[in-house]
């Protein structure tokens, strides 16, 4: 398995498959990838890239975006991804808007689960947090992501101060007793000033729901995320920022939908581009030499 030079074992890919967008969220980071060379992998490209890594121990991989289902061949991708020999797990990360026309058809491709981000069910403030887009599509989306079968459903909601932070029981209520996981995430710096207004620290709501769980779950190779269970439905915490604990059971190496390894969610420097080379004719121990590189540059950034 491969190791970074701090112990941690890469076991999963995230991988930007499109940097386009039909939302403009207030708060998005897109991934950590503001600039990209316009280019964008093709789907055997993607295949190629994911066996190398799946070979050095690579075992679940997340497609995610911008928004992975403006591609029109992601079923193709998530065929050629899901067959490739060490792949347990292939999951998308998605804003949901286009999932009911193609839940069936992802479920029969491989795709294993998807998470839905939905951070109001407030048509208003959804149109205001999402560029004008209507929540009543992404609902649809979740109900026939269940009924496809991709399960189960984790909701990513970022938390926000004065938009949503009194949203968060609500959207506990509205998802309990579905097999759905609410994912409530910490803001991290997207847009500056957006997150000096808006950040809200999870700890003491974390700390308000742990007394009331019924069962609590440490999943350590998950960033040491913890997973509550309460009234019906599952809850867990995404605490990136300042948290050494976040970044020391890191497990992911990230991929730029133009084609370039990404260590670190939150650095822009270190980036090493596979597409080029790959473009250019590079054997499959050239491309691993450069997985290696980018392995090697993994160092935890809240240490
Ligand atoms: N477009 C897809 C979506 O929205 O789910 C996939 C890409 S989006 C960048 C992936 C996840 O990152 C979403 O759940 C989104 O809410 C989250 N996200 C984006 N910007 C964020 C920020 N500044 N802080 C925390 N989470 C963020
Ligand atoms: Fe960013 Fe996802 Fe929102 Fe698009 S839908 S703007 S990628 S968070």
């Amino acid at each position: 398995m491969l190791k970074d030079s701090f112990g941690r074992p890469v076991t999963s890919l995230r991988v930007s498959i499109t940097q386009r967008c039909n939302f403009s969220c207030r708060y998005c980071h897109r991934e950590g990838s503001r600039e990209a060379h316009g280019r964008e992998m093709t789907p055997e490209e993607i295949e190629r890239v994911v066996r190398i890594a799946a070979r050095l121990g690579v075992r679940k991989v997340k497609l995610t975006g911008g928004e992975p289902l403006l591609r029109q061949d992601v079923t193709e991708v998530v065929r050629r991804v899901s067959r490739v020999e060490g792949v347990e797990e292939v999951s998308m990360t998605t804003n949901g808007y286009l999932l009911e026309e193609y839940a069936r058809s992802l479920r029969r491709a491989g795709l294993k689960r998807v998470n839905v981000s939905l951070d109001t069910t407030d048509a208003e403030k959804f149109r205001w947090l999402t560029g004008g887009m209507r929540v009543e599509r992404v609902l649809a989306g979740i109900r026939a992501a269940l009924e496809a079968g991709l399960k189960p459903v984790k909701i990513n909601m970022v938390v926000m101060r004065g938009i949503n932070h009194e949203e968060v029981m609500k959207m506990l209520g509205l998802f309990s007793g579905t097999d759905t996981v609410l994912q409530l995430i910490e803001l991290v710096p997207g847009n500056g000033e957006f997150f000096r207004k808006y950040f809200y620290e999870l700890d003491e709501l974390e700390a308000e729901i742990a007394r009331h769980a019924k069962a609590v779950r440490r999943r350590r190779f998950m960033h040491l995320r913890t997973q509550y269970q309460l009234n019906g439905a599952r809850v867990e915490f995404v605490k990136p920022m300042h948290n050494s604990q976040f970044c020391a059971h890191c497990t992911r190496l990230r991929i730029t939908a133009d084609g370039r390894f990404k260590p670190c969610l939150m650095r822009e420097d270190n980036l090493v581009d596979f597409l080029t080379p790959m473009r250019k004719g590079a054997s499959d121990e050239e491309l691993e030499e450069l997985l290696r590189r980018a392995v090697s540059e993994r160092k935890p950034f809240f240490s």
